[in-house]
């Protein structure tokens, strides 16, 4: 009994420590990662934060005619984690289309095959893996290593060779044969999982729903492809003075540090021949460090439109900025123009953090999908390519240089791109385009689901939980912050994760410190809560006290948003009231908003774009 309580004591007081951090609950597999060190309460990675790391040389081959991609690839492997691993998870995306494989969206069945990608050859540490230790499941294969476990700080050579056929069906969705010589290849190579702190070996399936959770890796990537076609890629092109003849490759060159939209090459010129040294078979090569994926894209009949922009005023260092596209894309001239600006924005404005990257390719294909350094930009002809440019080239940011865990919290990144895409169109287009997400239309109903709950575990309430609802929470905290305290937070925020994998606790609790204000009564609601945003005009009343008309704002859903009020004046005149979400903070229901004594009110609107409320009909009061 007593050696009972005094466990019991123990235990009740390490609890309480440990929440006494925050008010926000934290589910009990993530306090494990504060006991050991590898996250801390201060939002900052702990004293014993680890990744792992791959180092990938691919050696890949196009066959354009029957669309079958092979490939060979040496990837050395580090184990940073304090863990012995028994097994390692490789990636395998293209099973999706695999015969049986869980899928998020139908896909064409002249895509579906028994075998997948198949494997010719595995070998870890220089030895054949037997067939028997080859272990698939769904869109992962695990290598048993038996007695050979890959021991702590130590690292192994994984080598593969692999070959699989492009689903060209229209359903193929992020990936793209866009016609019968045009193509953009996205998990196309065996990938090492993510192990990490939080949960070990990542175990979602790749389904086409939920997007990365990639560690950061180096890569070094030739692909050959047939005579007449240019390949683009994540990572810097090494070889263009091997490949192009001189006059192409002076325009490369010159684009490198031009600040306008120059043609590297028209669809014309690329088929008219004259663009390469070799009338043959061309193998490109890309290097890139510390990215968390690689995608390319390859035609022989696209135009392709370059510029550059300064991202880094201190230093000067410039972004190469791309557009490849189609001549019937009618929007895609603009595109080259629209990223530059967008990231020159990016870079100084918002999130306001130098673009992390030497090179954007924005890639004319059947989507709206980001890669690193690559766009799968479907044309929007003949709306305008704005938003989509922004919104794909922002991801730069989250889920890239932030190794965001999507297929957990989405909105960790995508509600961020919604957030960019909107300001930075809304500022570009001098506010005739930006689009906010349509939250109020959903808020409050069974598909409103708290951003918290794990977007693996998410299917109808995914795009409204990744989207929707964080891109309206953001808003909420830029006027609830200012742009100064926002900036400062997002920096902050950017400098400790940069490279890493924030979770939602390294994000809450790096605001709350970099603020200097405990923000959990904003985040609660908005993240953890179920519910709605509603204001309402309840009345107005005469204040004998002030001499004045004063308004009376009624909060009626739990999610706190901003009071924005237009009043017009009996006497024509008319005025803004603005207040964040801050009059909320201590759990208030009702807000006065006092007018000018003398002034007799005519009528009130309450409410902008950017502030969703469920309920209109009650935000207007007078004539
Ligand atoms: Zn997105």
């Amino acid at each position: 009994m007593f050696r009972l309580l005094i466990l019991t004591t123990v235990l009740v007081f390490c609890n309480a420590a440990l929440s006494a951090q925050t008010n926000l609950f934290v589910p009990r597999n993530y306090l494990k990662s504060y006991e050991n060190g590898t996250r801390s309460w201060d939002g900052k990675p702990g004293e014993k934060y680890w990744q792992n790391k791959a180092k990938y040389v691919i050696a890949a081959r196009l066959e354009p005619k029957t669309r079958l991609l092979s490939g060979e690839e040496s990837v050395t492997y580090f184990n940073n984690s304090p863990d012995t691993l028994k097994f390692i998870r490789i990636k395998l995306q293209h099973n999706r289309y695999q015969k049986g494989a869980a899928r998020a969206f139908e896909v064409s069945a002249s895509d579906v095959s028994d075998k997948g990608v198949s494997l010719q050859y595995v070998a870890w540490n220089g030895q054949k893996v037997e067939q028997k230790n080859l272990r698939p499941a769904q869109t992962f294969l695990d290598i048993a290593l038996n007695d050979k476990p890959l021991a702590p700080g130590s690292n192994a050579v994984l080598v593969v060779k692999w070959a699989y056929t492009l689903p060209a069906g229209a359903d193929a969705a992020r990936e793209c044969v866009c016609d019968s010589s045009t193509f953009f290849v996205p998990y196309w190579y065996p990938q090492i999982a993510v192990y990490d702190d939080l949960n070990g070996w990542a175990s979602h399936p790749y389904t086409g729903l939920q997007e990365f959770y990639n560690d950061f890796n180096d890569y070094d990537v030739s692909i050959t492809l047939p005579k007449g076609f240019q390949a683009w890629g994540s990572g810097e092109w090494q070889n263009p003075d091997e490949l192009l003849t001189p006059t192409y490759l002076d325009r490369w060159k010159k684009a490198q540090t031009s600040s306008e939209v120059l043609s590297i090459f028209s669809e014309k010129e690329l088929l008219n021949g004259g663009v390469y040294k070799k009338n043959k078979a061309n193998t490109f090569h890309f290097k890139a460090v510390d990215i968390p994926d690689f995608a390319f894209a390859a035609s022989d009949h696209n135009n392709w439109d370059a510029t550059s922009v300064v991202v880094d005023d201190k230093t000067g260092r410039r972004t190469f900025v791309s557009a490849v596209y189609n001549t019937a894309s009618t929007d895609y001239p603009q595109v080259a123009r629209i990223a530059a600006d967008g990231i020159r924005l990016m870079s100084t404005w918002l999130p306001g953090y130098p673009f992390p990257y030497p090179c954007m390719t924005v890639f004319n294909g059947n989507d709206g999908m980001e890669y690193p350094m690559m766009c799968n930009d479907v044309s929007t002809a003949p709306g305008s390519p704005m938003t989509l440019t922004i919104h794909e080239v922002s991801h730069t940011y989250f889920p890239f240089m932030m190794g965001i865990n999507e297929q957990d919290y989405a909105w960790m990144d995508e509600g961020w791109a919604a957030f960019f895409d909107y300001k930075l169109s809304d500022s570009l287009s001098n506010h005739t385009l930006g689009r906010v997400r349509p939250y109020a239309e959903i808020a409050g109903t069974d598909n409103d689901v708290p951003p918290m709950v794990k977007s693996r575990n998410l299917s109808t309430a995914y795009r409204n939980a990744s989207y929707q609802r964080p891109q309206n929470a953001y808003f909420t905290l830029l006027d609830l912050l200012g742009y100064e305290k926002f900036h400062s937070c997002m920096t902050t925020y950017m400098d400790r994760w940069k490279g890493k994998h924030p979770e939602p606790f390294d994000f809450f609790q790096t605001w709350n410190q970099a603020s200097g204000e405990n923000l959990d009564w904003f985040w609660k609601p908005w993240f953890f809560e179920w519910g709605y945003p509603d204001l309402a005009v309840q009345n107005v009343i005469f204040d004998e006290a002030a001499h004045c008309q004063v308004i009376l704002i009624d909060k009626k859903g739990n999610i706190p948003v901003p009071i924005h009020l237009e009043v017009s004046y009996t006497d024509g005149s008319k005025e803004i009231f603005h207040y964040t979400a801050v009059v909320w903070k201590s759990g208030q229901q009702n807000f006065k908003v006092p007018c000018p004594a003398g002034k007799k009110i005519k009528s009130i609107e309450l409410g902008s774009t950017t502030i969703p409320d469920v309920n209109l009909t009650d935000n207007k009061w007078g004539a």
